[in-house]
């Protein structure tokens, strides 16, 4: 092909890219960007099919990467996407490693691209793979003995043997700075815990875009550069915005000695106050002002159609102003609870952020907390012993009466216990979210 139509076939990819990632921003918008995604890629296939020299090769491997992404796109349930984008972040990281040891092998030289893409790529893999096992439940453990000196250890021999290899490039130094960027993925990741977990997983999407742009680079592949950087710098920005969300400094939770502590215990005899759907049905519907606060176990049960036709026969029945809040964390992906309630059509008017909706808690009637844990304890405000402390939390126990449902009194995702189950104020609604919202809509048509 020629170099001129390479080069506006390149642009017409990353156009569409660009406009995909753009459309993206609002959920009316994000279906048609979905399709514009998707008609970039199969470009860019064609493109590589076309360019390649291995025809056969690059055929095979585009149906089989086909094949597994259909099956797992069918297979995967809507609460396992988290640990699944993770997976893919990672793989993307070792196709990058991968592409770089064969530019090394092949004599390829280069003394900056080929190892930051190598370094960055491994780095985004071994991360993500913990991440993945974090979030599918599989590491608990904050691992506290991998100290901030380890991994500032790891980094300095990273350093070393990259001013090294770009003095003078040998295949030793090469692998010596690989394996500790390995190293690193793993001991940073295992470390993480707490609140900290999103900022890290932002991290790893953004390094699995810097190292496509660094063997966009070595391969000499414009496309590459364009879209490594623009995941890139999304994933940059989307870290950037989690650590100003979660009141963290990147370098504190990277390399922060802190050791986590599960701090707070309730005392034994403390008891929880328990109602039913009936009694929550007959305090909303003589309420003025309901916040309902969604999180993960809301994902969990695939509650959020329910919720909204609460929010609507609350509204619609009994005048009550309902409006939803979401956390910048709740839920195991940025934009969980977002995407959610887009899919379930609750008005975008009714969705407010953290900032916008905690002044309103204290004049609220209800909070009804479903699913949710960890964005709403108190702990992360008042115990500086807490792996949650500095992260601004949902006010919701300011509400007048508190409602959480959920199926127990375990820990969320932080492992940390909530005193707000045990304040005067709340009420714990035990069981699915999803059956103990329907009890609720039940009560709620039957009654007037
Ligand atoms: P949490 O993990 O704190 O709590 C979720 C609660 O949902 C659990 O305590 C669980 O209690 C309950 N639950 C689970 N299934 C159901 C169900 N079917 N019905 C009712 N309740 C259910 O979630 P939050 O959203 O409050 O907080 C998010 C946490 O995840 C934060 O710690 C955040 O740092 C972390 N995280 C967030 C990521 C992100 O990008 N958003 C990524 C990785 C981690 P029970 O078992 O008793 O029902």
């Amino acid at each position: 092909m020629e170099a001129n139509s390479m080069t506006l076939v390149n642009l017409a990819v990353s156009s569409l890219f660009i406009f995909a990632l753009r459309g993206l921003t609002f959920p009316h918008t994000a279906h048609r960007s979905n399709l514009l995604g998707i008609l970039g890629m199969c470009l860019a296939l064609t493109l590589s099919l076309i360019y390649s020299p291995q025809r056969f090769t690059v055929l095979l491997v585009i149906v089989i990467g086909t094949l597994i992404g259909i099956f797992i796109a069918q297979h995967i349930q809507m609460t396992q996407l988290p640990q699944t984008i993770a997976a893919f972040n990672g793989f993307g990281g070792l196709s990058a490693f991968l592409t770089a040891v064969c530019a090394v092998l092949e004599d390829k030289i280069d003394p900056f691209d080929t190892p930051i893409g190598s370094a960055l790529g491994i780095f985004t893999f071994t991360g993500s793979l913990i991440a993945f096992l974090k979030l599918q439940g599989l590491v608990k453990d904050n691992f506290s003995f991998l100290t901030q000196r380890l991994n500032l250890a790891i980094f300095t021999v990273m350093l070393l043997a990259l001013l090294d290899y770009s003095h003078l490039p040998n295949n030793n130094e090469f692998y010596i700075l690989s394996a500790f960027a390995g190293l690193l993925g793993i001991t940073l990741t295992l470390k993480i815990g707490g609140a900290d977990m999103p900022i890290i997983i932002a991290l790893l999407n953004a390094a699995s875009g810097l190292d496509s742009a660094a063997i966009g680079f070595v391969l000499g592949n414009p496309l590459l550069i364009i879209t490594g950087a623009l995941i890139g710098v999304s994933g940059s920005i989307l870290a950037y915005i989690m650590c100003k969300a979660m009141n963290r400094k990147l370098l504190q939770v990277l390399f922060s000695s802190k050791i986590e502590k599960l701090s707070y215990s309730p005392h034994p005899h403390q008891e929880v106050r328990t109602g039913s759907p009936s009694e929550a049905a007959f305090i909303m519907e003589n309420s003025r002002k309901i916040i309902i606060v969604p999180g993960y176990g809301m994902a969990v049960a695939q509650a959020q159609h329910t919720l909204q036709q609460l929010a609507e026969i609350l509204h619609q029945k009994y005048s009550v102003d309902v409006k939803f809040a979401i956390h910048p964390v709740a839920g195991r992906m940025p934009g969980h609870m977002n995407v959610l309630l887009a899919e379930a059509n609750v008005p975008y008017e009714n969705i407010y952020g953290l900032t916008d909706i905690n002044s309103e808690f204290s004049s609220t009637d209800v909070a009804y907390i479903i699913g949710a844990n960890d964005i709403v304890n108190p702990l992360a405000k008042t115990d500086p012993n807490s792996a949650i402390y500095g992260m601004p939390i949902l006010e919701a126990g300011l509400a007048k009466t508190v409602f959480i449902v959920k199926r127990s009194l375990a820990t969320g995702y932080s492992g940390i216990d909530n005193p707000l189950f045990y304040a005067d104020n709340t009420i714990m609604l035990f069981g699915d979210a999803q059956k103990v919202t329907q009890e609720i809509i039940k009560n709620l048509e039957h009654q007037q």
